[in-house]
């Protein structure tokens, strides 16, 4: 699944934010664009007790995750992912509108 990320016109950065605005150099002169979706685990943790507006999701995993194309983005893993590695293959499932992408492994 393909999510969306911004490349700055300035200084030709690629991030992933909520906000429309380079994380390199602050401008606003930004496009969107599109990304794979596809990355690898960096490093992540397992949350067994979550801040209360997630109190439902039960147990989850968030990793640090860094795409193909070079951005890393701090991500929720899918619920099943559990027994995730660092360095295992990871792509998008869902966007969620709240959680932002969230990423399962792939075999
Ligand atoms: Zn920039």
């Amino acid at each position: 699944m393909i999510f969306d990320g911004w490349r700055c016109s300035e200084c030709e950065a690629l991030f992933v934010s909520d906000h429309a605005r380079c994380v390199a150099c602050g401008s606003s002169n930004v496009k969107k664009e599109p990304l794979a979706g596809s990355g690898r685990i960096v490093t992540y943790t397992t949350v067994r007790v979550p801040p209360e507006k997630f109190a439902e999701d039960g147990v989850f995993a968030v990793g640090l995750v860094e795409l193909e194309e070079g951005p890393r983005i701090t991500a929720r893993l899918s619920a099943d992912s559990t027994d995730v590695s660092i360095g295992q293959e990871v792509r998008v499932r869902e966007v969620s509108r709240e959680l932002g992408p969230i990423f399962e492994t792939v075999e």
